[in-house]
């Protein structure tokens, strides 16, 4: 068994639950079946069979997804003022939220990816709350996920460069004011732990959580290569192979960060990966929109999967993932919301049509994109970087992670047959959700999250920001002037 991995040994559900549908989309093929009755026994599905009974209620039956990448962030951040700008301005502007309850934040957070379809959800902490060590927050980020009913990959946010830019810092100080500079330095400034004391909070993280109830994998979590010293990287491939454990980074999401690879790794930035021994089925790249076919031939080879956010990635500007080339190069492609889907509310099956309908081909060549490798993407291919077995299909054995769809209000003509991928790759958005199990416990019932209350959650979160924002004006301030700095950073160089 992996490092950080826990098997779930807490009963999911133990008694039998049946669920009679009208279609379910079934196997790997997600082949849309007819009538069928799906039971769930400890945790998986033991069977599914044809069924003659009608039910009242039409029903469509899907595996739930698994967000391959996410952040676990409170409330969206465009509720911050960092809205419609690019990542390397957006990034540093979200320290200009203030930190809240670690729980809330988290079990807020969650609810909402479930009420969107996923069960499980990756977690790359980029931003800990920080107002306990963090091995205590991840402990109550766990018990957030366990109360929500998600199972959690969890990697503990790792950098030791460029924190405001990627090069000199110099030209950004310039146009602050001691006291701004002040504010800079303890904001976004600040030494970076050592990589040993880094790689020794991983461990204490995993040791901290070993108890927690609930499915919940740590892992290395570099934030990305021009965050990231080769001496932090290294350290991070050796321990990994050592141990198992996994890793979880983000790689060439932008175009600024693919001049500064090529500039800094002129022997190519994956090719400088490899040789430190960093790339392996152990690792989980976020993005990669600009990694050439080369690149992502490499990354195949090495077994590593790419975790493509196709909102995320519009709304920094970041650009369109080249899906259909990952595919073909032989990566897996799995799907992620980033915390930052299309309407900002962690809607999976939007996102879901989304990915499908940006990586189709044109007019009648052959199928870049078709619903199974869409659906394998949003559901199965995510799971194994989350440390979790095989799943994300409908079929005897695999773990009972289900969602049920409205199928009338999907058919909301009624006027022939159909088939049913149709309308979901159409028209399906979390509205349709009508009950989820994650490993066969009910975690939503017509519509609702059951595990914690929404609102509640976000009411209680709105008070702490409001309450917070109050002392983070002169940091917002001193933002303002830094953000025309990076602006003009990065309109020179690139
Ligand atoms: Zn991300």
């Amino acid at each position: 068994m992996v490092v950080g991995t826990r098997l779930l040994t807490e009963p999911v559900m133990t008694n039998k639950q049946r669920i009679v549908v009208e279609q379910a989309l079934l196997g790997e093929g997600y082949e849309p079946s007819g009538p069928v009755e799906i039971t769930l026994l400890n945790g998986c599905i033991e069977s599914i069979e044809p069924s003659g009974s009608s039910q009242s209620r039409r029903l469509l039956a899907v595996p739930a997804l698994a967000d391959a990448h996410n952040h676990a962030r409170p409330l969206s951040t465009t509720s911050f003022g960092c809205g419609g700008k690019p990542l390397e301005s957006w990034l540093p502007q979200l320290a200009t939220m203030p930190s809240v309850d670690a729980y809330t934040a988290a079990a807020a957070s969650f609810a909402r990816s479930l009420a969107g379809g996923a069960t499980s959800v990756m977690v790359h902490l980029t931003r800990p709350m920080g107002l306990m060590p963090l091995p205590e927050e991840a402990c109550r980020i766990a018990q957030a996920a366990h109360d929500v009913g998600v199972s959690i990959g969890f990697a503990v946010s790792m950098r030791d460069r460029n924190p405001l830019i990627y090069g000199d810092h110099s030209s950004l100080l310039p146009a602050l004011d001691d006291n701004q500079r002040c504010i800079a330095e303890r904001t976004w400034l600040r030494p970076s732990l050592s990589v040993s004391a880094q790689m020794a909070l991983v461990e204490s993280v995993a040791e901290a959580v070993e108890s927690m109830p609930g499915h919940i994998d740590v892992q290395f979590g570099p934030t990305g290569v021009q965050w990231c010293t080769d001496e932090l990287l290294s350290a991070i491939a050796k321990a990994s192979a050592l141990s198992g454990r996994r890793i979880h980074m983000h790689l060439l999401e932008t175009v600024p960060q693919r001049t500064w690879a090529d500039d800094v790794y002129p022997q190519g930035i994956v090719a400088h990966l490899s040789e430190i021994g960093l790339l392996s089925p152990r690792l989980t790249l976020a993005h990669c929109v600009w990694a050439n076919s080369a690149e992502l031939t490499t990354l195949a080879e090495a077994g590593c999967r790419i975790a493509v956010n196709p909102s995320s990635n519009l709304h920094l500007q970041s650009g369109i993932a080249p899906v259909p080339v990952m595919l073909q190069c032989g990566v897996d492609v799995a799907m992620g919301l980033d915390g930052c889907a299309l309407d900002e509310d962690d809607d999976g099956l939007r996102e879901l049509r989304l990915f499908n309908l940006l990586n189709q081909s044109h007019g009648f060549s052959a199928e870049a994109m078709t619903p199974t490798k869409a659906l394998r993407a949003a559901c199965s291919a995510g799971r194994a970087g989350l440390g979790l077995e095989a799943g994300g299909i409908l079929a005897p054995g695999m773990p009972a992670d289900v969602l049920l769809l409205d199928l009338s209000a999907l058919d909301r003509d009624a006027l022939m047959e159909v088939d049913v991928r149709d309308y979901l790759f159409s028209r399906a958005t979390k509205s349709h959700i009508v009950e989820a199990y994650s490993r066969g416990r009910r975690v939503i019932e017509e519509g609702r999250v059951t595990g914690v209350d929404i609102a509640t959650l976000e009411a209680e979160l709105r008070a702490s920001m409001r309450e917070g924002l109050k002392a983070k004006k002169d940091v917002i301030e001193c933002w303002l002037a830094i953000e025309e700095s990076i602006a003009v950073h990065y309109k020179g160089c690139c």
